[in-house]
């Protein structure tokens, strides 16, 4: 079967997705984080324009159900600027619903990632390449356990790669002993989220030794105190053999952290970081971080469900 990465356009080939920003966002909302929405079309579509110019030519969009994806203003936006963007389907940590909310989808959580997946999100026709989930603190609670259950279910049911909020980066090996062990996902279909909010090298090798994807991301206001670990952790992932299992994205949260609106936003992802990372491992490894290794991480063997 051929792999595809499902855009907000359709499915491409892996090898069309050029330089990838595997975690950003160009729409998010949160009651818990009020006033720091990202909800202005006219902002994304000159974030994702400035990314274009440094070279950018995807965006994966991590921003799961019920937090302002915006879904139906994602074509035109990656027509208008030549970037690919993958949208996602899942469900963040509790405390960004309301009760309604959750209760709702009690009895139907991979229902609707699967419909979203394979049908489209909503009545946009747009289909969600991704389902992201969250663990929490060093844990995983029943909510991060029934959505982790969920998130294997339609990926068993599509094919698609499970994208993972990890809380200040850590508790990846209690995601991977779930998502992998006891719900069977192939451990390269997940990528952790995070990693640089806990720089322990041993557990970052410990989570590559499992075989999934781990995903760099910022640097950000909220975590500079471990974003500058970023190029160390990265050269010691890259030393161990593990250079094919690494992602790199910007994941801008706020309106404040757009390259438009004050920064650094996606465009600082190849601008600063890219250099950075390519005096520790190398320009040829950051080439295929960018490129290579994102469009195997999230190119799926699509299935039709229940077929
Ligand atoms: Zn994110």
């Amino acid at each position: 079967m051929v792999s595809a990465v499902r855009t907000v356009l359709g499915d491409v080939s892996p090898a069309d997705l050029g330089v990838c920003d595997a975690h950003d966002h160009l729409f998010f909302g949160s009651p818990r984080l009020p006033g720091q929405e990202l909800r202005s079309v006219v902002a994304a579509r000159a974030e994702l324009a400035a990314f274009r110019e440094q070279g950018g030519g995807a965006v994966v969009q991590w921003t799961p159900y019920g937090l302002g994806r915006r879904v139906a203003d994602l074509p035109p936006l990656s027509r208008e600027t030549g970037v690919h963007v993958v949208a996602a389907t899942g469900l963040h940590q509790s405390v960004h619903y309301d009760e309604d909310t959750l209760a709702g989808l009690r009895n139907r959580l991979a229902e609707v990632f699967v419909s979203e997946l394979a049908e489209g999100i909503g009545t946009s026709g747009v289909r969600a390449g991704l389902v992201k989930v969250a663990g929490g603190f060093h844990a995983l609670d029943a909510h991060a356990r029934w959505t982790m259950a969920a998130a294997a279910e339609a990926h068993h049911a599509t094919g698609a790669t499970i994208a993972v909020h990890l809380e200040l980066g850590t508790g990846a090996l209690d995601v991977l002993d779930l998502l992998c062990g006891r719900l069977g996902v192939p451990p390269h279909r997940v990528v952790l989220g995070h990693l640089n909010r806990s720089p322990d090298l041993v557990v970052h090798r410990q989570a590559a030794e499992y075989g999934c994807y781990l995903a760099f991301d910022g640097p950000s206001l909220a975590h500079h105190a471990t974003d500058w670990r970023m190029p160390d952790a990265v050269r010691a992932l890259a030393d161990g053999g593990f250079g094919d299992r690494l992602l790199l994205g910007a994941d801008t949260t706020t309106a404040a952290a757009r390259s438009v609106d004050g920064g650094p936003g996606m465009p600082y992802l190849l601008r600063r970081v890219r250099p950075r990372l390519a005096h520790a491992v190398g320009e040829e490894l950051v080439r295929r971080i960018l490129t290579e290794n994102p469009g195997r991480a999230f190119g799926a063997e699509w299935r039709r469900p229940g077929r």
